[in-house]
């Protein structure tokens, strides 16, 4: 890594290559047979000798957790070496018990892998240089008190549990690849079941290594490592916060210094933690008490054939057999709860008609209000009243001219609050519409009346005035009447001559 001055074109590439934990969700811990639910367990009730760190005590490896470490390399790309290992990380942290980690060093579990993504529709991959297998510490918690009697406490049941490491290589070259990278690494993880990934309380995290370096140069920049980012949105910020910020020292004729960086959420910025100088030695070597693990071929073919579908396959099936575009497709399957949810709602309709059908008006629901509504309340696909029935039944009574599209969103709506069937909805409220062409043109001549400029518009050239009215009649009847009516009417009586 070279250390650049000022570049007088100023321009700059970016270069970043990401850490990622995964909490891996097995029964019991990593080294000892305590329950690894440390998240809804009781303060301290996941605890034992070996995982307190009490000396005389012996780590057994948990089978489960090599088992979905390989799975992730497999599904990455990767190679597994016939002999992997565990080393000890030493360093002294009121959080690690033992006063050393066991991870892996040289002989991880897997390596040399990629992972593809797509920004703005190219696609690229990016390799992956080796996912390893750790434990995770405990957890403090902090009680400062300005009067210097502040304390912190200490809850075991988190040190232990087994944590999966994917480094990345420094393939990423903005804060978009960065952050499309994050979420199909993610969504990867969730599909093989291996880590409910959720990056809120911690059992998904990334550490972003970032530098900049003048466009066309081939040595990396100096580089910084942020941590402390706990979504898709902040790791994207801090990292484009970064890279302003670096791009700004070295325009300003200063180095970027090597060091770990904290991002501070409610700020919008990263601010320095330690240095190198500050970095500890881990000073690594073999951990005596556990045997080297012998990784038989046979065992990662196994492995490899009880692989799930993953989301890259799942993507090319919906386009080839639901006949949707691949944008939907790629959205859709970015979540195994949205993908299976659609395919619920395919199919259930499969009973009935082709599933190609439904299929694309299936997916723009979804993709549109739905999620659009999901938003506002802060829910998951999982979380929602709307069952696919529910969904289907929409969409059936818009086909069957019940419903307009405008109608059939503010259903879609009550059904989200409440929980009722959309017909049921239609049927309580008198939402159906309105095909009856008298009612429709008593509706378009009041609207008529009532905007006599709109009508002076059209007649003098201004065809938008047409579209205004017609939006007037849609007010006046609740949304209720049919649009292709109302377009007809409104025409018909503008250019009919007809004196208002
Ligand atoms: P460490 O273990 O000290 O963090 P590594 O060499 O294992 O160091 O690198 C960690 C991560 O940093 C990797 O994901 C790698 O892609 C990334 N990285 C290395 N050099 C650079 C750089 N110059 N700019 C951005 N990212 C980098
Ligand atoms: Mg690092
Ligand atoms: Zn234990």
């Amino acid at each position: 890594m070279v250390s650049f001055r000022q570049s007088a074109a100023a321009e700059y590439e970016t270069v970043i290559g990401l850490e990622v934990h995964v909490q891996l969700q097995t029964r019991s811990k990593m080294f000892c047979a305590c329950g690894a639910d440390y998240q809804t367990a009781p303060v301290n009730s996941r605890v034992c000798p070996v995982c307190l760190g009490l000396p005389g005590t012996l780590p057994v490896i948990n089978r489960r957790a090599v088992e979905f470490t390989i799975m992730t390399g497999l599904a990455l790309h990767c190679h597994i070496p016939e002999y992997s290992k565990f080393d000890r990380k030493n360093y002294p942290y009121p959080d690690l018990m033992k006063g050393y980690q066991i991870s892996q060093f040289d002989l991880p579990l897997a390596t040399g892998g990629y992972l593809e993504i797509e920004v703005e529709g190219q696609s690229k991959r990016i390799g992956v240089t080796r996912v390893h297998l750790e434990e995770d510490v405990a957890k403090l918690q902090h009680f400062p008190s300005p009067g210097g009697d502040g304390y912190s406490l200490v809850d075991v049941n988190r040190s232990g549990v087994p944590l999966l490491e994917v480094v990345g290589e420094p393939d990423l070259r903005s804060a978009e690849e960065a952050r499309a990278y994050l979420v199909a690494l993610h969504s990867i993880v969730q599909y093989l079941g291996v880590s409910t990934a959720n990056m809120q309380d911690g059992s998904f995290r990334c550490d972003a290594n970032v530098s900049i370096r003048p466009r066309g140069e081939a040595r990396f920049g100096t580089r910084t490592e942020v941590k402390n980012m706990n979504s898709f949105r902040s790791v994207f910020m801090a990292l484009n916060f970064e890279v302003e910020r670096q791009r700004r020292v070295l325009e300003d004729g200063g180095r970027v210094v090597q060091e770990t960086r904290g991002w501070v959420e409610e700020r919008g910025v990263t601010v320095s933690q330690r240095s190198k100088e500050q970095a500890h030695d881990y000073r690594y070597f073999p951990e005596p008490d556990l045997p080297p693990l012998v990784i038989s071929p046979k065992w990662v073919e196994e492995l490899r054939r009880s692989l799930p579908e993953l989301p890259a396959q799942r993507k090319t099936r919906l386009v080839q057999e639901y006949g949707i575009p691949e944008y939907d497709a790629g959205l859709l399957t970015g979540s195994k709860d949205l993908a299976d949810y659609y395919e619920n709602v395919v199919e259930l309709r499969a009973a009935v008609s082709p599933a190609t059908a439904l299929a694309k008006q299936a997916s723009n629901w979804m993709l549109g209000d739905l999620t659009r509504l999901m938003n506002l309340a802060g829910q998951d696909i999982t979380q929602i009243k709307v069952t696919p029935a529910h969904l289907i039944e929409l969409i059936g009574l818009i086909e069957a001219g019940s419903l307009s599209t405008t109608l059939a969103k503010t259903v879609l709506e009550e059904a989200f609050q409440t929980g009722q069937r959309p017909s049921d909805i239609v049927r309580d409220k008198g939402y159906t519409q309105i095909s009856d062409s008298s009612v429709v043109e008593a509706a378009v001549a009041q609207a008529i009346e009532a905007n006599p400029r709109a009508v002076a518009d059209y007649r003098s050239g201004k065809e938008t005035a047409a579209r205004f009215l017609v939006g007037q009649v849609m007010k006046l009847t609740k949304g209720q009447a049919k649009p292709e009516l109302v377009n007809e009417l409104v025409k018909q009586r503008l250019s009919g001559g007809m004196e208002p």
